[in-house]
Parts: structure tokens; C-alpha cells; sequence
């Protein structure tokens, strides 16, 4: 007989998008001369940067020939990449983290989903509410959720809510989590968190030894000097955060799949018997199992983004993403919708007028 991982059939199929589809089209029906603009499902609408292409096909030709091929490369990234991410995304910041803390991946979306390989089954989770649908279903799957109620909240999961009326910043949890997640700037809300906020986290992680899986996705939309781009800006944070980021958000990479993971020496959890364990050694330990690295071509390409030409490249498409957030933002608050996010981040988050949905 073929026994089947029973927590996957709890998984409800996704409906928000199909719901909207259905929503779009019967309005189109209705209204055949109506323009509609599409704002609800998200990819990056502007190409590779000109200085990775060039490295992407600089590498490809190095493939080409026994002198310059590269086979299976490190699991957790080329060197030429770590050493660049660890100077210009963190040192040139005045943050500590090192090469060797750094893990390269095919994505955020692999790392947030994978990374609950490494803790137990029976950690308590706390997700903020609306949440990225990852942190949810890959808990689900480790058998972590619980059971879904009929109102589509899992009865093991501790939802944080993040609203208007919290200006969008999660109340601390009261059910005693062993891991939160935290996305900021924030998919889908586009709010952000200020660095006192943020410190308040990390405060109640180190107070209460929990682990913080900090989703830094966006950070490079980051405008507001009072808000930090990586959770490391925050003193402490050494100690009780995992941080992942993507190149998909910051250089379009989402066809082309690179991001990252940091995962600091200092961290460590315990194992059942009550020993400490280091979450760097585990998370090594896991992507050197189950991960062979990501693209040579595509690490050289993403090494690309922080050259000089490549920096100012990646910093002009997203002002142009920015251009266009602040004309959604400001035509929508015109037309009589009241607004948020759409500063620290490409997304708008909508409350519209009465009566309409
Ligand atoms: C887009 C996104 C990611 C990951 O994207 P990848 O393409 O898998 O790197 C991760 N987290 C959030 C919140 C995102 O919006």
C-alpha cells in the first residue's frame, strides 16, 4: 500500500485567485467597454539588468569549454557571490554577518519553506494575519498547523493580526510561539516596520527563546532611513533570527531563481534531550543533503548586481517600480480609497469605499 504524508490532504486548494478570475470575468460580462488594470496577482514586469546579462553570458561560454566548465559547484554558493552579498549587502551597512553564515539558494520561496526541515515537529508557530500563504502550508505539511477551522485558521497556528487600526504592526504573540515569521516590508500589506518596532521582536524572542524567520524579500524597496533592511540591524537579532532574501523582487530574478540565506554561528536551538544545537550546523547539514547549489550561471549573474554598473541598474528599476506604486497609490486615494504601504515596498494595500468589494 502507498501510505501518503496525511498532513497534504489537509492542505485546502488555494482559492483567492481563482475567486478573483471569476470576479474579472464576470465584471468584463457585464461592463464589455470597461479597461480593467489588473493589480492582483504579481510578477516583476522589467527585464534582467544589462550587467548580469552580460555575466550570465559571459558564464554560459565558460560552460563551453573543458578549460572554464563548472560542474557541481558548493551547496551553500560560489565564494565570488557569498563574499559580495556578506560586502555590499551587509558590511557596507555597518552589519556583521560573514561569507560563511551566508547559504545561496534557488530562492526564498525554497528557503522559507524548507527551513521547518530543521526545527521539531511540535514547535508552536505564530504567523502574522495576512500572511504570505508559504509560512502556512509548509507548516501544514510538517504537521506543525493542526486543524483547519471552518473560519480557514488552523487551530495549532497563533495569527498576529496586521491592520489599519494596528498601523500594521503585529501585536506581540500571547500564545508562547517557538518560531515566528515575520515579512517586512510586507507581501501582501506593503507596510514596513520602523527599527524601535522591530527591536521590540527581537526583544521578545531573545526574553523568550523563540526563533524569528525574517523575510526580507523587499528590503531593497526600503526608503525610510527609520526602517531597517535586514533584522541585523538590530542588536541581538545574531541570536534569534534566520534571514532570507530573493534577487526576484530586487533584480527580477524570478525566472532566472537566486536568493539567500543567512543563518548566524551564534544561533542555536536544542535538541530533544535538552543539548544545544547550532541551527548553522543543521541548516549546512540540510541543504548539503537535499541541495546541489544553485546555477553556476546564474550565481555569476546574480554576483553582477552588485558591481558598480549593476548596483546603480538594480537601484533604477526599482524607482521605476516605486514610480509607478506611488501613481497607483495617489490615483487610488483620489478616487476615494483609502491607501497603505506603497513606500517601503512595491505593494498597495486597499481599503475600499463602503459597499464596494
Ligand atoms: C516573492 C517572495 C518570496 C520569494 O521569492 P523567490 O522568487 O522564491 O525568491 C519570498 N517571500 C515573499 C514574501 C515574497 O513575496
Amino acid at each position: 500500500m502507498i501510505k501518503v504524508n496525511d498532513n497534504f490532504t489537509l492542505l485546502s486548494p488555494s482559492y483567492l485567485f481563482s475567486d478573483i478570475a471569476k470576479k474579472v470575468s464576470a465584471y468584463r460580462s457585464s461592463h464589455p467597454d470597461a479597461d480593467i488594470i489588473r493589480m492582483g496577482i504579481g510578477d516583476v514586469t522589467r527585464p534582467i539588468c544589462p550587467a548580469a546579462i552580460e555575466a550570465i553570458h559571459k558564464a554560459t561560454d565558460e560552460e563551453a569549454s573543458s578549460a572554464t566548465f563548472h560542474g557541481y559547484g558548493p551547496e551553500q554558493g560560489y565564494d565570488f557571490l557569498r563574499e559580495a552579498i556578506a560586502r555590499w549587502d551587509y558590511r557596507e551597512r555597518g552589519i556583521d554577518v560573514s561569507p560563511d553564515e551566508i547559504f545561496v539558494s534557488d530562492g526564498a520561496k525554497s528557503d522559507t519553506g524548507n527551513i521547518g526541515d530543521i526545527l521539531s515537529a511540535d514547535c508552536r508557530v505564530a504567523v502574522t494575519d495576512p500572511v504570505y500563504p508559504v509560512y502556512v502550508d509548509t507548516n501544514v505539511m510538517a504537521g506543525r498547523a493542526g486543524e483547519c477551522g471552518s473560519d480557514n485558521r488552523w487551530s495549532r497556528l497563533e495569527y498576529l493580526p496586521c491592520t489599519a487600526e494596528n498601523n500594521f504592526c503585529p501585536p506581540l504573540p500571547k500564545n508562547n510561539p517557538d518560531v515566528i515569521y515575520l515579512c517586512f516590508p510586507n507581501n501582501p500589506t506593503g507596510t514596513a516596520l520602523r527599527r524601535d518596532e522591530l527591536a521590540r521582536w527581537v526583544g521578545y524572542a531573545l526574553a523568550n527563546n523563540c526563533l524569528i524567520l525574517f523575510d526580507s524579500a523587499y528590503e531593497a524597496y526600503v526608503s525610510d532611513p527609520e526602517v531597517p533592511r535586514s533584522i541585523y540591524e538590530i542588536e541581538g537579532a545574531r541570536r534569534c533570527a534566520i534571514e532570507f532574501r530573493s534577487f526576484s523582487k530586487t533584480a527580477g530574478f524570478t525566472g532566472l531563481r537566486c536568493g539567500y540565506t543567512v543563518v548566524p554561528r551564534e544561533l542555536k536551538g536544542f535538541d530533544s534531550k535538552g543539548n544545544e544545537v547550532s541551527l548553522h550546523h543543521l541548516w549546512l547539514r540540510r541543504q548539503s543533503t537535499k541541495f546541489n547549489g544553485a546555477s553556476y550561471v546564474i550565481q555569476r549573474g546574480a554576483a553582477a548586481l552588485y558591481s558598480e554598473e549593476g548596483r546603480r541598474q538594480v537601484r533604477e528599476t526599482i524607482s521605476y517600480y516605486m514610480a509607478n506604486a506611488r501613481m497607483l497609490r495617489e490615483g487610488l486615494a483620489e478616487a476615494g480609497f483609502t491607501v497603505f504601504g506603497g513606500v517601503d515596498s512595491p505593494y498597495i494595500w486597499v481599503r475600499p469605499p463602503e459597499g464596494i468589494h
